[in-house]
């Protein structure tokens, strides 16, 4: 074997990069679904949209196994502290996308059971704004998630940033 077929054969990266590459290719995101935002996260995965394209088209039944939560939909307060458990249980590294002006600010919504902002709750790391968002904003949204992954801007971010404030009444008491 010669150097023109060493160089023909063989690519060389850092690990690190690779293991970005895995990751945002990889992205399994948790069936969790609020409201009707999430009939349009459904439709990603219809062959029209075809989220599959980018190795997602996994919907996990089991948090364990996911490391994408869409919030799709208004989040209940009562819905608040089981949306955080299910995120609490989801493996690192893990990301949220919120879908649709509901889940982002509270949207039509703005009473005393309705949480304003899922950020709130868990930190957010993409928002789909719209009402709902359609599929395609939704894919917009995912292939930003992506592009983070791939620079690693999330991780930089968790790594600087204080956990979750943990002040609102909702949330469960510490053990
Ligand atoms: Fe429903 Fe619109 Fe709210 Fe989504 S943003 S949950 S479509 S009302």
């Amino acid at each position: 074997m010669g150097l023109e077929d060493l160089n023909r054969n063989f690519f060389t990266a850092r690990l690190e990069d690779l293991v970005k590459w895995a990751r945002r290719n990889s992205v399994w995101p948790a069936t969790f679904g609020l409201a009707c935002c999430a009939i349009e996260m459904m439709a990603v995965g219809t062959a029209d949209f075809d989220v599959s394209r980018f190795g997602m088209e996994v919907f996990r039944a089991s948090p364990r196994q996911a490391d994408l939560m869409v919030v799709a939909g208004r989040v209940s307060q009562k819905m608040a502290p089981v949306l955080r458990q299910v995120y609490d249980q989801m493996m690192e590294p893990k990301w949220v996308i919120s879908m649709g002006v509901c889940a982002s600010t509270g949207g039509m919504f703005n009473n005393y059971a309705i949480v304003q902002g899922v950020d709130q709750v868990v930190p957010v790391d993409v928002y789909a704004p719209g009402c709902p968002p359609s599929p395609e904003t939704l894919l917009h949204a995912i292939l930003t998630l992506h592009e983070k992954i791939r620079t690693g801007q999330i991780t930089r971010r968790r790594a600087t940033t204080p956990p979750v404030e943990r002040t609102a009444g909702w949330l469960r008491e510490e053990p």
